[in-house]
């Protein structure tokens, strides 16, 4: 039987089969596009990292590398506290395949006495821990939780699309959310709207809602706008944000939307339910190829053809699900993740769970995009 090592033996072999550098040395790397990594815990993390280091915690590295970087040639620097457990990390890597891997002596505490550029956190306690399970993601993150805390979306309709959607955004500490309803609570919307509540029946919906949000979320900032959207007033409304998120249950207002979304340049999340099916979309008019929503309804059907959910019926979970799903969107226009519904119609039906895209292209006669864009 062999002697079992001990810890100073283990890491002194592992100096002979990982590269260590200097934090002068890390940088330059850096710069030249090594992947500095930090792999302390995120509790450590929160004091402060190396300026540009992606955080993933040793416990989860081996987990996550590959969503980080999946390339086994590109060059990769780690750094701990004091340059141990980073050599320890370093050595897996290299078992699973990372070829450029190297270590940084010292640690950042190294790092720091040598005057190095040193991020400070932008998350306090309360958000460390709000946000864990997203900052764990290497595709949010701290950087993806700035953005998020700094983008400010629009939901019109406080209703059965706007309701789930804001309770997500909000959830997720997008940082200013407008809503904009003129309804009051009724007891026939809470078997969809479940932002409200039975006790607010009579309530401005903008009021109900702005309870039940700053309740699950008190950091982010909420603006209710207790009046209707019209010609004269949209502008004003809607100016000054990233996103609107269509929560409209009728033609005319999803038009004047769908004009303020040209005019203001900002993307627009369609939404829409009918008894057991759902569509949606994004229209982004910041993107020459995407069609905007006259493109796929240049002129409004006529009121019996199109029925709002007071005079068709929906089943609750239906406007709960494209809610959802234009909340999603939302989240991965401001994170800059996936591929957004730019160009394309998801439409599905809940009877058979089918759910099927189609291409959605811009039309060269559209009322609402062909001139002047
Ligand atoms: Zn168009």
């Amino acid at each position: 039987m062999s002697v079992p090592l001990n810890c100073d033996s283990w890491l002194a072999q592992l100096r002979r089969r990982v590269r260590e550098v200097s934090p002068a040395e890390a940088l330059a790397r850096q710069v030249d596009g090594a992947l500095l990594i930090d792999i302390r815990e995120d509790s450590e993390r929160a004091a402060g990292t190396a300026a540009n280091a992606q955080g993933l915690s040793r416990g989860f590295l081996e987990l996550r590398i590959e969503q980080v970087q999946a390339d086994r040639d590109h060059p990769i620097v780690l750094m701990c506290a004091h340059g141990q457990r980073s050599l320890l990390a370093a050595e897996s890597l290299q078992r699973l395949g990372y070829h450029e891997v190297s270590s940084i002596v010292g640690g950042f505490e190294r790092w720091k006495a040598e005057g190095l550029p040193v991020t400070a956190s932008t998350l306090d306690t309360d958000a460390a821990e709000r946000y864990m399970r997203q900052l764990r993601l290497p595709q949010v993150g701290e950087t993806g939780q700035a953005k998020l805390s700094s983008a400010r979306v629009v939901i019109l309709g406080a209703g059965g699309l706007g309701a789930p959607a804001a309770l997500y955004l909000a959830a997720a500490g997008v940082g200013q959310l407008t809503l904009i309803d003129d309804d009051k609570v009724e007891r026939s919307n809470l078997h969809r709207q479940i932002i409200h509540a039975d006790a607010r029946v009579g309530m401005a919906k903008t009021e109900s809602a702005r309870i039940a949000l700053q309740a699950l979320n008190p950091r982010i900032r909420i603006e209710t706008r207790t009046e209707r959207l019209d010609a004269g007033n949209a502008e004003r409304l809607l100016a000054g944000h990233d996103l609107l998120l269509d929560g409209a249950d009728n033609f005319p207002t999803r038009y004047l939307l769908a004009a303020a979304s040209l005019r203001l340049k900002i993307p627009m999340i369609y939404g829409a339910v009918e008894r057991f099916s759902g569509q949606l979309s994004v229209f982004d008019p910041r993107r020459e190829d995407s069609p905007c929503y006259r493109c796929l309804f240049p002129t409004a059907p006529d009121a019996a053809d199109a029925p709002n959910c007071s005079e068709a019926g929906v089943l609750g979970v239906l406007p709960g699900i494209v809610g959802l799903l234009q909340a999603t969107e939302a989240l991965k226009l401001i994170l800059g993740l996936g591929e957004p519904l730019i160009g394309q119609l998801l439409s599905f039906d809940v009877l058979d769970m089918h759910f099927h895209k189609t291409r959605l292209s811009r039309d060269p006669a559209c009322p609402g995009c062909a001139a002047g864009r």
